[in-house]
């Protein structure tokens, strides 16, 4: 379960986390691996955020009002009128050739130049971490990754049992300097740095995205310690002034692995996502899906290939870009407006998420529960690092509220705040 899962079940705000109540009589046999799989803070939420009363700016759900659904359930339905013996069948681990295709003309937005074989269709681009992480990373490999960092990657590394480490950010996304100081310093300690992961654009959870100016020197860094580049790139095209950023696969092919996903600009329960990968890993990474789901779902990917044949899809993000601007200028207004003096927050040009830092003496996790009462759901930032920081931080999400509640949702929380300040 991500922390775009739906809730499992409900549970009071006085004890938002559920323990299981049972000693698992399976507890000595797991692997060694599984003792990195806690279930994340975000998820722990979901049980009570969900409720209807409560305003969750916790999630990260998109909002797929805008989707034509009428017109896509003709169309599945044609699909498998049409084409059923081969779209329910099993096919290429690699992926529908057609979809790889079309992929390559979605990449284009972003000045990457892929040829359909450089793509590897995945269960979203989660599966797709999930593989590289599995690719790369031995026990005790380190993986740096900016401070804070995307839940469900920290997930896969920790799955993996890769070790983290932080790097900061700052305004402009990650601070090339920080980077290049992690890694000697790992370097000196003998440590293996496998991997750098990195959210360039419209960043889950900090809402910022990387200067165009640092991003040859990123590579170029990486190139220097010999470490991999993983791209990960969801949000992308969700610029609000539809402005694309040049990718990172696209300045250095051979040394970044992009990751994307048609989770935010189509529909995330179809699960279709995707890797660019130089030719080498491309082969390991059909290798891994072969083991893990023998092929991508075959109906999701014709869903989506017929989606973008026949759908205005691009006038369609653009629709969506509105949708999270007016919500972006919802919540920054109510911030403004209502939390109290010495809280800062991020300003996203994209994406889904704000990052707020609140005063000296606020710890955001221990505060969860007493904001849930109060009827407001946020993500604390300790969920978003492996090394306990982030406990003055929170990321608020305008996704999936509508303004109206994203308003009330952050005055409720000014008043929690205000509380935990008086006390
Ligand atoms: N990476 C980031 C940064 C994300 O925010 C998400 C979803 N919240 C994912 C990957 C996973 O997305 P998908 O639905 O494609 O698996």
């Amino acid at each position: 379960m991500t922390e775009n899962s739906p809730a499992a079940q409900p549970c009071s705000p006085a004890q938002p986390y559920s323990t299981p109540a049972v000693l698992d009589p399976h507890r000595a046999r797991y692997a060694a691996r599984t003792a990195g799989m806690t279930a994340s803070e975000i998820r722990a939420l979901f049980s009570v955020a969900s409720r209807p009363e409560v305003v969750s700016l916790a999630g990260g759900m998109p909002n797929l009002a805008a989707l034509p659904l009428q017109s896509l359930a003709e169309q599945t339905a044609r699909i498998i009128e049409e084409d059923g013996l081969t779209a329910l069948q099993y096919a290429s681990a690699h992926g529908s050739p057609l979809l790889r295709e079309q992929i390559c003309d979605v990449t284009a937005l972003e000045g990457i130049a892929a040829h359909p074989d450089d793509v590897v269709v995945t269960v979203g681009s989660q599966m797709g971490l999930d593989l590289v992480t599995r690719l790369f990373c031995d026990p005790g490999d380190v993986v740096v990754a900016e401070g804070p960092s995307y839940v469900g990657a920290l997930g896969s590394f920790t799955a993996y049992q890769a070790r983290v480490v932080h790097v900061a950010m700052d305004g402009h996304g990650l601070v090339p300097e920080a980077l290049r100081a992690a890694l000697r310093q790992a370097a000196d300690a003998g440590q293996r740095v496998k991997l750098l992961y990195t959210i360039p654009n419209f960043h889950n959870p900090a809402g910022v995205t990387l200067a165009v100016g640092r991003r040859a020197e990123i590579l170029e860094i990486c190139r220097a310690y010999d470490v991999l580049v993983v791209e990960d790139n969801p949000y992308g095209l969700l610029g609000f002034d539809g402005q694309t950023y040049p990718a990172l696969r696209s300045l250095d092919p051979d040394n970044v692995v992009y990751l994307g996903s048609f989770s935010k600009t189509f529909a995330s329960g179809l699960r279709v996502g995707w890797v660019l990968a130089p030719p080498g890993v491309r082969e390991k990474l059909v290798l891994a899906t072969e083991s893990a789901t023998l092929c991508p779902p075959t109906l999701n990917q014709a869903i989506v290939s017929r989606y973008l044949a026949t759908h205005d899809w691009q006038s369609r993000i653009e629709s969506f870009r509105e949708t999270y601007r007016e919500r972006r200028d919802a919540m920054l207004s109510a911030l403004e407006r209502y939390l109290p003096q010495g809280c800062t927050w991020t300003t996203p040009d994209g994406g889904f998420y704000v990052w707020v830092t609140v005063p000296e003496g606020v710890d955001t996790k221990a505060m969860l529960p007493r904001a849930v009462a109060a009827q407001v759901a946020y993500a604390s930032g300790t969920g978003f690092h492996t090394d306990g920081s982030g406990g003055r931080q929170m990321r608020l999400s305008y996704c999936h509220p509508e303004p109206d509640r994203i308003r009330e949702g952050v005055r409720r929380l000014a008043g929690v705040l205000e509380a935990e300040l008086a006390a």
